[in-house]
């Protein structure tokens, strides 16, 4: 199969139609054993230093691994691709766009998709039938993520492992699912995280220092049964067809439809404080305000930029938050203990 770079989740049901083998880029960079390096390869090239690191990442990657064939998203994900876009094609490389429609309407994600297949050469029936092959896996990943909040029994780092990779399925998805039901097997022969624990929920974009992070937060007690954008790349509501499912998708979209999703699930998973992580230089850290406003619940901002490991600093920031939590847990079960008497 033919490679196709791509910038964020898209209806890869589309690309794989088209014979195209879809590979995260996002992905790729966060593998690598020195991402910096592929950071640099686009400040070489003339990326700002106040650029998001994700986006010189992702050119780095394109042109380090010889990507001919690019899908940018330029519409519901972030405006820097646009001019990604127009660099990638400078070099050379094929880079296409794709565009979210403004408002999840699912005629106008019709039409989208309908424009996609027609430039890729492929149709909308083949992209229902790759749906269908891909939906085991969805499922899978999905069952995964209830393992880690009802049943206690995942990671929040296996969490986010496996939910993330269903943007490209680790470009092998029969392979992804066969590794997933052994994992899935494994969960299952395991003694469930203690009860008492601080419960997490991680809001925003995935954090360059993810790999540090979910470990760090368990080392101190804590874990994260809610990755809110990671667990929207698997598709949690797959709809009755491909552009139902893109438009229930909530990440491309206005604010409020996330934030409706992630309170249903705040109080589904009984989250005690939210994690929302930034990326410097991102216009999505705005977002913050209305996040703030929004959620009931206490919540820390993370920033990270292209720093690919926990610094001190937050490190510290961390633990002094989950230690508030902890206390606060404390002083509630008191109090309700009081109540009863
Ligand atoms: S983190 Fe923000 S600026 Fe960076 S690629 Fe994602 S949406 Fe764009």
């Amino acid at each position: 199969m033919k490679k196709i770079g791509i910038t964020t989740t898209v209806p890869l049901e589309v690309l794989m139609a088209a014979g195209y083998q879809p590979i995260d880029l996002n992905n790729v960079l966060v593998n690598d054993p020195d991402p910096g390096r592929l950071i640099t390869i686009a400040e070489r090239a003339g990326f700002p230093l106040n650029c998001c690191s994700w986006i010189k990442g992702i050119y780095g990657v394109c042109l380090d691994h010889g990507i001919q064939d690019i899908l940018c998203v330029t519409g519901g994900d972030c405006s820097n691709t646009i001019m990604l876009m127009e660099v990638l094609k400078l070099k050379g490389l094929n880079a296409m766009p794709f565009a979210y429609p403004d408002e999840p309407a699912p005629q106008l994600m019709q039409h989208a998709l309908e424009a996609l297949a027609a430039a890729l050469g492929t149709t909308l029936e083949a992209a229902d039938k790759v749906r269908e092959e891909l939906q085991p896996s969805r499922d899978l990943a999905l069952k995964l993520d209830e393992l880690t909040w009802k049943q206690n029994l995942v990671s929040g780092w296996e969490n986010h492992l496996w939910l993330i990779s269903t943007s490209d399925f680790n470009q092998d998805f029969q392979k992804y699912c066969r590794e997933l039901i052994d994992l899935l097997e494994l969960c299952s022969r395991r003694q469930p995280y203690p009860v008492g624990q601080t419960r997490l929920a991680y809001i925003g974009v995935p954090a360059v220092y993810a790999r540090e992070l979910y470990p760090h937060l368990e080392k101190n007690a804590a874990r994260v049964v809610f990755n809110e954008v990671q667990r929207q790349f698997a598709m949690p509501e797959p709809g009755e067809s491909l552009a139902e499912q893109y438009c229930r998708y909530t990440y491309p979209y206005s604010i409020h439809g996330r934030i409706k999703d992630i309170k249903a699930e705040l109080r589904r998973r009984q989250v005690d404080g939210v994690i929302h992580y930034v990326q410097a230089f991102c216009h999505r850290g705005i977002g913050d305000i209305v996040f703030r406003d929004a959620i009931d619940l206490p919540i820390l901002t993370l920033e990270g930029n292209d720093d690919f490991f926990l610094s001190n600093h937050i490190k510290t920031r961390i633990e002094a938050f989950l230690d508030m939590l902890s206390r606060s847990r404390k002083v509630s079960k008191y109090r309700s203990q009081a109540l009863k008497r």
